[in-house]
């Protein structure tokens, strides 16, 4: 990484001398970082979590996030590395990076109640990944972050005070575009669509993979009544709660005719104690 930034920074550097130049348009072409590398540098920054993190040995708990975790990937038809650990931590959190590498953590597991609405809520973690909103999210951040090539240096050095969130600070000791991915990744900055997309997609997912949609609305209930501490990512204050599921009890209709059609039906699971 040291050389890379060094040569980044030498190519920079001709960019303000040979002002108008192509060569500047086409360096900045160059450092949107491909699907490809995006995984490669997610997958970085997973293992990270994973050394760093407690696993949790709760048997139960381990077996119903590893099916439902397969069963939202299938059902998503997406070719990724799929991974998923269970984080013995209590936040109550679940997300997947991109490149499909899953991570639940047992603070949200008691609330949840049901294995439909964890299926729920990986159902919309998984449709952020298969939608491509990390990848956006890092595009987006080196877009305005940078004129030039500094995203690199930036996300390696400014890391630390950048980060909003435990598993960021965290990551941001990697460095390099592994750190880039987990700082854009944690932060959070999912955009309003993007989350309204995740919200209609997540929940046909898991009615595919043969859980019961309606505990997608279920779960609002159950996560407001427990409300406190820092709030998931599934719980974004944006959009609205009342408007997203107003708009998930109108798709619900869609979602369970796609929950009748599914080959296994589950309705709402094992329940979680
Ligand atoms: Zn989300």
């Amino acid at each position: 990484m040291q050389k890379n930034i060094k040569v980044l920074l030498l190519a920079l550097a001709s960019c303000f001398v040979l002002t108008n130049s192509t060569g500047c348009s086409s360096l900045a072409k160059a450092q949107t970082p491909s699907e490809e590398e995006i995984n490669a540098e997610s997958a970085k920054a997973y293992q990270e979590v994973k050394a760093k993190s407690k696993i949790s040995n709760r048997k139960d708990w381990n077996d119903m996030v590893q099916r439902v975790a397969n069963r939202i990937a299938r059902a998503s038809g997406e070719n990724f590395q799929w991974e998923i650990v269970l984080i013995d931590n209590e936040e109550p959190n679940a997300w997947c990076m991109p490149g499909g590498k899953m991570a639940v953590y047992t603070g949200i597991m008691p609330i949840l109640k049901t294995e439909g609405a964890l299926a729920a809520v990986m159902g919309h973690e998984v449709a952020h990944a298969t939608r491509r909103h990390g990848q956006k999210g890092y595009a987006r951040a080196i877009e305005e972050q940078q004129t030039g090539a500094l995203i690199g240096v930036a996300t390696a050095v400014g890391g630390q005070i950048l980060c909003k969130t435990e598993q960021c600070r965290l990551l941001a000791g990697i460095g390099g575009a592994a750190a880039g991915v987990a700082l854009t990744f944690f932060n959070r900055k999912f955009s309003r669509e993007d989350e309204t997309e995740a919200d209609q997609v997540g929940q046909v997912l898991m009615a595919k993979a043969g859980y019961d949609p309606a505990e997608s609305i279920v779960l609002w209930e159950r996560m407001n009544a427990a409300k406190g501490g820092e709030a998931p990512e599934w719980m974004s204050t944006h959009p609205s709660d009342a408007n997203r599921r107003a708009k998930l009890t109108q798709l619900l209709p869609q979602a369970q005719q796609v929950y009748q059609q599914s080959a296994e039906k589950y309705g709402k699971g094992a329940t979680i104690q």
